[in-house]
């Protein structure tokens, strides 16, 4: 029997349940292997969003995970199609070139991608083949955390309380073969050679260009794991002081490698777990702070396997629906370009479209800026941070936004309203972090850096930077409305 793995957000060898499982499925006594695959798809990146500087580092990855397939004899196929509907009968021309029956796979939880896979399920058993899929995007599977009468939780803590006692009756999380619950998978074994070429992998892709220094995200699961581990020797300890510091490199940088797959969740868990002494929940301050963030990931793909409407651009909340946004479109330019006359919201937003990243307080910072302030729809910054994160992940970005507009579940109260100087100068208090991403305001003294119009007319006739775009005040009243406008929103 020969197999085929179907690579699409699991870029890695380690910890890869589909490709484990289709491993096993081709090895042993007249197996004839297992071959991998990956299709290309400009189309659906378009479709989703996706940025340049994620699909650039995702064929990097693909480069490295290449070689890394090349040493266990597996051949890498890479295969382009044009969009959603053409995967499917391009999966299953692969599936019948290598004379694989079984195409196997890791589950993705978003609306399209279910219903594609449902297409490839119906091509391949016209050929007589069949679709496994396996879990894998997180540690636990979406449904296995339930409420006491079945339901998803659409709350964090009692979420998180539910997932680490389920872990814990399973035994933990165990290494490759231990005999726990939940478990990282070894690395396949290496296969008898099985005379089929690996495909090039493409340098670039047609509309999936960035200006990212490619150097800030070096690519490959060793260098992910490798992080990982530095990250928890060094940083996790001091984690819970320095994670809300956009100045420091207080957080791990680790969510672009597990928005592509190329590190998994389990295995961020197992290891953290390690460092915390065995610990889940409690321990080691720094430690149990990282793995809560860790499980913040997990409750957003829950909630998006809980419910499809999220895949689907809508809001948790459904009576915040008949919000009215403002169209202001100059007030969204100036946001996306940070250009907004606020030094933190603009600092984040230029951080994110020099780098690809944006540390999570900024996030926090900038959409509620945009939400509330602006009180601009939340799906147009969503729709910006996915066109330029290198770390784009719908479950996560949605949860984010929906958080931050308050439209979400366990989001932030509509009333509370961060105030970006105030913000700014409890945690970038000298400026810094202001000062590398704006550098038009280098020169202005730390103490007006927070809010620049207020510095005395000496200063300000020297700047070369936009007045405040809107009245902080007023912005306030009219969110306030808005909201109270709708009527209940408690209901999801
Ligand atoms: C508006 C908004 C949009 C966001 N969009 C995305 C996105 O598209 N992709 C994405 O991966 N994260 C997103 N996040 C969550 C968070 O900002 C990033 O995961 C985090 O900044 C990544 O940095 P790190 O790897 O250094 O995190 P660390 O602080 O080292 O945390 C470790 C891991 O925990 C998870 N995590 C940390 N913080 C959060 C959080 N607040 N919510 C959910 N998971 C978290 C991530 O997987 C992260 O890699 C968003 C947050 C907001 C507020």
């Amino acid at each position: 029997m020969r197999t085929l793995h179907w690579f699409r957000v699991d870029l890695r060898t380690h910890d890869n349940s589909g490709l484990y499982h289709a491993a096993l499925a081709g090895g042993g006594k007249g197996g004839r292997g297992v071959v991998g695959l990956f299709v290309v798809t400009p189309g659906e990146w378009g479709e989703h969003d996706e940025s340049p500087a994620k699909i650039e580092l995702i064929l990097r990855t693909l480069g490295v995970l290449k070689e890394s397939l090349a040493r266990l004899n597996i051949p890498l196929l890479v295969r382009t199609s044009a969009d959603f509907r053409a995967t499917p009968g391009v999966v299953a021309q692969v599936a019948r070139e290598v004379g694989a029956e079984g195409v196997y796979a890791n589950r993705q939880y978003e609306v399209n991608e279910v219903k594609r896979d449902e297409q490839v399920e119906v091509c391949l058993r016209a050929q007589g083949g069949r679709l496994h899929l396996y879990h894998d995007q997180a540690a636990l599977e979406p449904g296995e955390v339930r409420t006491g009468d079945g339901g998803a939780y659409t709350v964090f803590t009692p979420f998180k309380k539910k997932w680490v006692s389920t872990v814990l009756e399973r035994g933990g999380i165990g290494g490759p073969g231990a005999a726990c619950g939940v478990t990282v998978w070894p690395v396949p074994g290496k296969q008898a050679p099985t005379g089929i070429n690996s495909d090039d992998v493409p340098a670039s892709v047609a509309g999936f260009v960035s200006g990212v220094d490619a150097g800030l995200w070096p690519a490959g699961e060793e260098y992910a794991l490798g992080r990982l581990r530095g990250f928890l020797d060094q940083r996790v300890r001091g984690y819970k002081d320095d994670r809300n510091t956009p100045g420091v490199e207080g957080t791990s940088r680790l969510s672009p490698y597990l928005a592509i797959g190329a590190l998994s969740a389990r295995e961020c868990l197992r290891l953290a777990s390690q460092a915390n002494g065995g610990s889940l929940d409690g321990g080691q301050a720094g430690c149990a702070s990282w793995i809560s963030e860790v499980l913040w990931r997990e409750f957003y793909k829950h909630l998006l396997w809980a419910f499809p409407r999220l895949s689907r651009g809508r809001a948790f909340k459904p009576a915040t629906e008949r919000i009215v946004w403002s169209d202001n479109r100059a007030h969204l330019h100036a946001w996306q370009q940070g250009l907004t006359g606020f030094p933190i919201v603009d600092a984040g937003c230029r951080q994110l479209l020099k780098t690809g990243w944006m540390h999570n307080r900024l996030r926090m910072v900038t959409a509620m800026f945009l939400s509330k302030d602006l009180f601009i729809d939340w799906r147009e910054g969503e729709r910006h941070f996915m066109r330029h994160l290198v770390d784009g992940d719908l479950s996560q970005n949605n949860g984010g936004w929906q958080w931050a507009a308050s439209t979400g579940t366990d989001a932030a109260p509509y009333f509370r309203i961060f105030n970006p100087a105030l913000q700014s100068a409890k945690f970038d208090p000298d400026g810094s972090f202001i000062k590398e991403f704006v550098p038009e305001l280098r020169g202005v003294p730390a103490e007006f850096i927070h809010e620049p119009q207020s510095a005395p007319m000496q200063v300000l006739a020297k700047l070369d930077y936009p007045a405040p775009i809107i009245d902080r005040a007023e912005s306030k009243e009219r969110v306030l409305a808005a909201f109270r406008g709708v009527g209940d929103i408690s209901a999801g």
